[in-house]
């Protein structure tokens, strides 16, 4: 399988300001390397507050003002600078992010859903949108609702539509499932299963153990910005022999 991101020693910080005088830097990520080839899903799993989400947000090129990033990320063999990241992002590199915030409350869920596009582009796209409502379970009205109509779950099938919408090649999914039925849950995970087995990769990070053992080709262990382990996800299945550190123990433990 081919590379086709790689995170190589990422740390990230931010200034902290107090009475509007810059205090210190407060690192959050440090000297982080992962990487995602084509076809493949890595699941990250690790605490709250570990770094996940940034991790998430410094690919994608919307870090906050106040973060401060070294390292080096690789996209296809080339340094994903801004200038790439602001091409590529909701194209060919997407996001399924962690809050329904990310939605606009003043547009349309059907303008947002499929985005800016050429007049000749819209027959196809509405298509490809009316494709992914069905999947998801969304009803036709919801396309002209507004996002403060939407309940939580129907929040999240649609910022997963949103994110499946142009095709992308590297999906990121912040905890794509929470509050979503069993059903939905199911077909997401599915999705994205058939998405890597077409070359897609994926990078999940989720809380829901089980998913990350059916689904994922690695598993990664997120703990206070570190990548503290990473192995082929039938390493996590065997009884814990193979588990190093004292957190995945207690993580894996923790399971029925
Ligand atoms: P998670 O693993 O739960 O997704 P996050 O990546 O959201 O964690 O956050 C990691 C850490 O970064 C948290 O401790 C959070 O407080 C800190 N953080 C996130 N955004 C900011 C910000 N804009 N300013 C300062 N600290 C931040
Ligand atoms: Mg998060």
């Amino acid at each position: 399988m081919n590379e086709l991101l790689n995170v190589n020693e990422v740390s990230i910080s931010f200034r902290q300001y107090v009475q509007g005088l810059k205090q210190k830097n407060l690192e959050v990520i440090t000297d982080l390397s992962l990487d995602v080839r084509e076809g493949e899903i890595v699941a990250i799993l690790g605490s709250s507050g570990s770094g996940k989400s940034l991790l998430a947000h410094s690919i994608l090129g919307i870090l906050p003002e106040n973060a401060n990033q070294q390292g080096k990320i690789i996209y296809k063999g080339q340094l994903l600078d801004e200038e790439l990241k602001d091409k590529l992002r909701g194209d060919e590199i997407a996001l399924i992010p962690q809050s329904v915030n990310f939605l606009d409350p003043l547009m349309k869920i059907s303008d947002q859903v499929i985005g800016d596009c050429s007049e000749e582009e819209y027959p196809q796209k509405k298509k490809k949108q009316e494709e992914l409502f069905k999947q998801y379970n969304l009803d036709k009205d919801v396309e002209d609702m507004y996002p403060f109509q939407l309940s939580g779950g129907m929040a999240r099938r649609v910022l997963v539509s949103t994110a499946l919408m142009n095709n992308p090649k590297l999906v990121i999914a912040d905890e794509p499932t929470p509050g979503l039925d069993e059903k939905a849950v199911a077909e997401t995970l599915k999705h994205l299963k058939q998405m890597a087995e077409n070359g897609v990769g994926v990078l999940l990070i989720t809380h829901d153990i089980n998913a990350a053992l059916e689904v994922a080709n690695r598993i990664a262990i997120f703990y206070a910005g570190y990548v503290i382990e990473i192995a082929l996800t039938s390493d996590f299945k065997e009884d814990g022999e193979n588990l190093l550190h004292p957190y995945t123990k207690a993580l894996f433990k923790a399971l029925p």
